[in-house]
C-alpha cells in the first residue's frame, strides 16, 4: 500500500528533444510555444473576446473564405469533424462518404453515430476517388451531405476537390471536408471550391499542438444548423430555441450554440481553452506571415527533395504519383528489411527522429515521412535521409552511400535556381 507521505510526485517534465517527421503531430513553431505561455484571461474579458474575433479573421484567410462563421472547436481535429457531422445530420439523412484511407472510415463511423444512412464510395488505398464516380453516386443516391477528407495521411494521397463542390451544388447536397492533414501545406479553397463546411487541426502543416480544431461554415450549412433547435445556454437552459428541426444531440458539439458563443451574442457555452486559442492564433499568424502560397511552395519543394533522396537510395514511393500530398511521403518498406519497426525505433533512439508506421491494409508495407510546418526545411530533410541510410544499412539493406543526401541537396539547389 502506498501511504500519502511516500506518494510519488515524479520528476519535472523534461521530454527528450525529437524531430517529429511522422504523419503528425509535428514540432511546434517556437513562436506558438511562446504564445501558449502568456497569461490567461476569462472568455468574457473584452481583450480576450478581441483575441477570439481576431482568430476568426485569421482563419478566414487560412481557409480562403468569406464565411463569417469561422471559429474554433475545442478538442483535437476529430472534434471539428464531430461538430460538423453531429450538427448537419438529422437521424435518417443519407450521407455519402468518400473512403480512400483510414480517415474516410472515421468520417463514416461518426456519421453512423449521428444515425445517418451512410453510403460509402470506396477506392483502393493509395488512389483517389474519381470525381466522375462521385457525380454518378450523388445523382444515384441523392445524399443530403457528402463527406470527405482532402488529404488522408494514412495513404498520403490528396483527393482533388475542385469539381466535387460543384457536383454537390448542382445536386443540392452539402459538402463537408476534413482538411486537417493538408491545410496550409497544399492548396485549399473553401469558397472557390464550393465547400460548405471544412474543419482542421493544428498538428499538421499549421505546426501547432493538437487540441483545437478550426472550422468554417458556409451559408447553406448555416441554414441547416439554424433550422434545428438548440438551447440558449445560461439563458433558457430548459428551452430549445430557434428552428423547428430536431434538436442537435450533442451539447459540446452543437454548432448552433457555438455560433451564439463566438458570434455577437456571446452567450456562454464552454470555458474557452485560452492557451489553445493563443496557439491557434499564433499558428495562423506564422503561416499568413510567411504567405500561404509561399508556405505551400516550401512544402512542395521539401517533399520533392525528400522523394528525390529516397528514390536515389533505391527506395520506392507509395501512392498515386499525380495526387500526392505535399507534406507526407509514403515509402514502400523494402523486402530485405525483416523488422520494419526496428528501423523506426533506431531512427528514434539513435537519431532522435520520429517517422511513421501505417495502418490497416498498409500495415507493415509503408513508412510515412512527414515534412510539415516548422519541420519542413532542408536541414531536417537531409538529416532524415542521412540517418535513414545509416539505419537501413544496419538492417541489412544495401544503400548507395551518400546518394540520398546528394539527390535531395541537388533538388533543393535546382529549386533555388528556378
Ligand atoms: C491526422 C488527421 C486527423 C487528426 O485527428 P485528431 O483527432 O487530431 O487525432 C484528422 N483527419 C485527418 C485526415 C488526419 O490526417
Amino acid at each position: 500500500m502506498m501511504s500519502d507521505t511516500r506518494a510519488e510526485i515524479f520528476e519535472e517534465l523534461e521530454p527528450e528533444p525529437r524531430l517529429l517527421m511522422g504523419p503528425g503531430p509535428v514540432d511546434v513553431y517556437p513562436r506558438v510555444l511562446r504564445a501558449m505561455s502568456v497569461p490567461l484571461q476569462g472568455q468574457f474579458d473584452p481583450q480576450f473576446t478581441g483575441y477570439m474575433t481576431q482568430t476568426m479573421a485569421l482563419y478566414r484567410q487560412v481557409f480562403r473564405t468569406g464565411n463569417p462563421w469561422t471559429f474554433m472547436i475545442d478538442g483535437s481535429a476529430r472534434a471539428g469533424i464531430e461538430a460538423a457531422l453531429a450538427s448537419l445530420i438529422v437521424p435518417g439523412d443519407k450521407v455519402l462518404v468518400l473512403v480512400f484511407g483510414r480517415f474516410g472510415h472515421l468520417l463514416a463511423e461518426i456519421a453512423r453515430r449521428s444515425r445517418a444512412d451512410v453510403v460509402l464510395l470506396e477506392t483502393e488505398w493509395g488512389t483517389i476517388v474519381d470525381p466522375q464516380r462521385v457525380a454518378e453516386a450523388v445523382k444515384r443516391e441523392r445524399p443530403k451531405l457528402v463527406a470527405t477528407c482532402q488529404g488522408d495521411t494514412s495513404t498520403t494521397v490528396l483527393q482533388p476537390l475542385a469539381d466535387i463542390g460543384r457536383i454537390c451544388r448542382e445536386n443540392d447536397a452539402l459538402l463537408y471536408v476534413d482538411c486537417t492533414a493538408s491545410l496550409a501545406g497544399n492548396p485549399f479553397e473553401t469558397d472557390a471550391w464550393c465547400i460548405d463546411v471544412a474543419s482542421a487541426g493544428l498538428q499538421k502543416c499549421l505546426s501547432g499542438p493538437p487540441g483545437i480544431a478550426p472550422i468554417t461554415i458556409g451559408p447553406r450549412a448555416e441554414e441547416v444548423i439554424t433550422a434545428r433547435k438548440h438551447y440558449e445556454a445560461g439563458i433558457k437552459p430548459a428551452d430549445a430555441v430557434d428552428g423547428n428541426g430536431p434538436i442537435i444531440q450533442s451539447n459540446y458539439f452543437d454548432l448552433g450554440m457555438l455560433m451564439d458563443y463566438w458570434g455577437p451574442r456571446r452567450l456562454n457555452h464552454h470555458t474557452e481553452a485560452a492557451s489553445m486559442l493563443y496557439a491557434a492564433r499564433e499558428c495562423a499568424r506564422v503561416v499568413l506571415g510567411e504567405g500561404l502560397d509561399k508556405g505551400i511552395a516550401r512544402h512542395r519543394t521539401s517533399s520533392a527533395a525528400l522523394r528525390a533522396g529516397l528514390t536515389a537510395m533505391g527506395l520506392e514511393l507509395f501512392g498515386d504519383a499525380e495526387n500526392r500530398m505535399a507534406n507526407v511521403t509514403g515509402v514502400t518498406i523494402p523486402r530485405a528489411i525483416r523488422d520494419p519497426d526496428a528501423v523506426r525505433s533506431q531512427m528514434l533512439e539513435d537519431f532522435g527522429i520520429e517517422i511513421g508506421t501505417s495502418f490497416g491494409p498498409l500495415h507493415g508495407k509503408i513508412w510515412r515521412i512527414g515534412t510539415m510546418g516548422y519541420v519542413c526545411r532542408k536541414q531536417n530533410v537531409l538529416r532524415c535521409l542521412a540517418s535513414l541510410e545509416q539505419v537501413l544499412r544496419r538492417n541489412g539493406l544495401t544503400v548507395p552511400a551518400g546518394a540520398g543526401v546528394d539527390a535531395a541537396a541537388d533538388a533543393y539547389a535546382a529549386a533555388a535556381k528556378a
